[in-house]
């Protein structure tokens, strides 16, 4: 076993022993295999660096209570880079190599995958680049996929807590029917100028839709969730909602061209569906914050971050939230995280377990 401090590791970047490559040339992917060298040749030219050719993604896979590795959700991810990669004109991962490249990832590294009861995980980071050389604009024929794997501590080392978050109105993340819906390394690039600054202060930002600055659109890398109690529209948001009755609560996530498909998100709005919640999806004026009593950020990271207030300064307000993270999203956080340890029911069939 690894001589790793899992309850030190934080929520960042550990180096794995392995990781997994396969190119793409003249028109076949070649057989993934693991490397030590976390170097790539790659041409000057290369159109990842010229020309933002680059796809990513995230998952993670647990160790179980029973002792079982389970990966959750892994194809989704997959079917999300083909989506990717087809939006930046870049040749798709076939699923089954996919799958493939995050099992050898998962082989190769078990010393670093957490036991269970540290709250930790092994995060695969997919990756796919534009290799071709090439200086006229265009995309690549050539491509490079890799699976970078890295354990990664618990996002709550205390307490499931709440972030303040901020709107900012001067930096769009992604204009409508442009790359918002694909998860590419440019959408990231590109926030980090209103991302930074938020950091710095110790919030996360809140993106509207790039046309009007009127709806909510996401965060830079998570969904946006909303609670509100449905029969009561404009209750007040005092008024928690409580968990007597869930089918008196709306589970709202903003309809919009520009955000990613959290596949978090997805899994949330399947359970609240099973908690006998409403589930939306509909546009969402950033003043309807007002009439919620609970809303967060939610994806892979974190599973749900939840808000204690949202910052709108230009237009000197604040809609607070509540400062502890409210009944309905601590049950669904709960209720997904144990899902993917394996101490509930996995009635979806989101986990692939895998015995080792
Ligand atoms: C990755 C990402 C998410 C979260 O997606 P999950 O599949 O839940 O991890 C949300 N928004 C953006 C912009 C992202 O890049």
């Amino acid at each position: 076993m690894k001589e790793i401090d899992w309850s030190k590791l934080g929520f960042h970047y550990t180096e794995p022993d392995f990781i997994v490559r396969s190119a793409y040339h003249d028109g076949a992917w070649e057989e993934p295999y693991a490397t030590k060298d976390k170097y790539l040749h790659l041409h000057v030219s290369a159109t990842c660096l010229q020309y933002g050719q680059e796809a990513f993604e995230g998952l993670k896979a647990f160790r179980g209570v029973d002792g079982k590795i389970r990966i959750f959700r892994w194809r989704e991810n997959a079917k999300r880079m083909a989506r990717s990669a087809e939006g930046l004109y870049m040749q798709p991962v076939p699923e089954e190599l996919f799958g493939k490249a995050i099992r050898l990832a998962l082989e190769k590294n078990m010393d670093f995958l957490p036991p269970y009861g540290t709250d930790a995980t092994l995060y695969f980071r997919p990756l796919l680049i534009g290799t071709t050389p090439r200086l006229g604009v265009g995309p690549g024929r050539d491509f490079e996929f890799i699976v970078i794997p890295s354990p990664i501590g618990p996002y709550y080392p205390g307490k499931f807590h709440c972030t303040t978050f901020v709107v900012n109105r001067h930096v769009d993340r992604a204009a409508p029917y442009g790359t918002g819906t694909f998860k590419v390394g440019g959408n990231y690039a590109s926030s980090f100028r209103a991302t930074e600054p938020a950091h710095a202060q110790g919030m996360d930002c809140l993106f509207l839709d790039a046309k009007y600055h009127r709806y909510i659109d996401e965060c830079s890398a998570a969904n946006f969730i909303g609670i509100k109690k449905s029969t009561n529209r404009y209750a007040d948001r005092a008024q928690t909602a409580t968990l007597t009755d869930l089918s008196t609560i709306e589970y709202l996530t903003p309809r919009s061209s520009a955000i990613l498909p959290s596949i978090t998100n997805d899994s949330l709005m399947t359970l609240a569906k099973d908690m006998g919640m409403k589930v939306t999806r509909r546009h969402i004026r950033l003043e309807e914050l007002e009439e919620m009593s609970e809303a967060a950020a939610c994806g892979t990271a974190c599973v749900i971050s939840p808000m204690s207030k949202v910052i709108d300064p230009e237009n000197n307000k604040i809609y607070h939230l509540g400062d502890e993270p409210g009944p309905v999203l601590t049950k669904l956080y709960h209720a997904l995280r144990d899902i993917q340890f394996g101490r509930a029911e996995d009635k979806h069939g989101w986990c692939d377990v895998i015995d080792d």
